[in-house]
């Protein structure tokens, strides 16, 4: 069982959900339109505290996608937006981490997306910061991505199409959610490409959390081996 830190605590971690297109800025950039998408992200590509991250077989075309992850503390179905926002539990930052290539195959071919969303170490996260400990609104949360160094992606909360607790009532119309499932927001614009062997951080400066991580040059093609 993989599991997270809340707090300190070890948590275990059930269902990964995610949303494509909840900023309209990376909507655009994507050519989509501005309208909030669902996929899964399968629990062996969870890595807790990031590190380094095996590069996925049959991709040249890696992007980043700084999140804010939110971690259930109850579950239920068809929550009214009160219901959803108590059911937080707990926040993170993770990366979404996209085969951009392999995606844009799916999307032409009308296939799923979870060979590009869903490969080994595919979604790390920080540790969690309980909602009751939140030094400010979740809505004044930062979030923000540099790539050696550089910055790429830098957003607050309050820009999201759906903010969080809208998030979690729309999921538990189409899903049973539970205690202990993780949710990825969605990313603000500026994702783009990582190389084998670069630094990523991610951070949050208002929940003091950051997140390293890099992608290994094992299995790229042409790569060493
Ligand atoms: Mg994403």
């Amino acid at each position: 069982m993989v599991q997270v830190s809340i707090g300190g605590e070890r948590a275990d971690v059930g269902t990964i959900y995610a949303l494509g297109r909840n900023y309209a800025e990376h909507a655009r950039e994507m050519g989509a339109a501005p309208e909030p998408v669902v996929f899964l992200k399968p629990l062996s590509s969870l890595r807790p505290e990031g590190g380094l991250i095996d590069w996925p077989e049959g991709s040249q075309e890696i992007h980043h996608e700084v999140e804010l992850v939110l971690y259930l503390g109850r579950g239920g179905v068809r929550l009214d937006r009160a219901a959803a926002a108590a059911a937080i539990g707990a926040v993170g930052v993770g990366v979404d981490l996209t085969a951009r290539d392999l995606q844009r195959e799916a999307k032409q071919r009308g296939a799923p997306w979870a060979r590009s969303k869903g490969f080994p170490g595919s979604a790390p996260v920080s540790a969690f910061v309980a909602v009751a400990q939140l030094p400010v609104s979740l809505e004044q949360i930062d979030l923000e991505l540099t790539v050696g160094g550089e910055l790429r992606q830098r957003a607050k909360i309050a820009e999201m199409l759906l903010s969080p607790a809208e998030i979690v009532a729309l999921l538990s119309r189409w899903f049973e959610l539970r205690a202990s499932d993780l949710i990825f927001t969605g990313t603000p614009s500026g994702d783009g490409a990582v190389m084998p062997g670069e630094p990523v951080v991610a951070r949050s400066r208002a929940l003091d959390l950051e997140l390293e991580l890099m992608l290994s040059t094992r299995g790229r093609a042409g790569a060493a081996r």
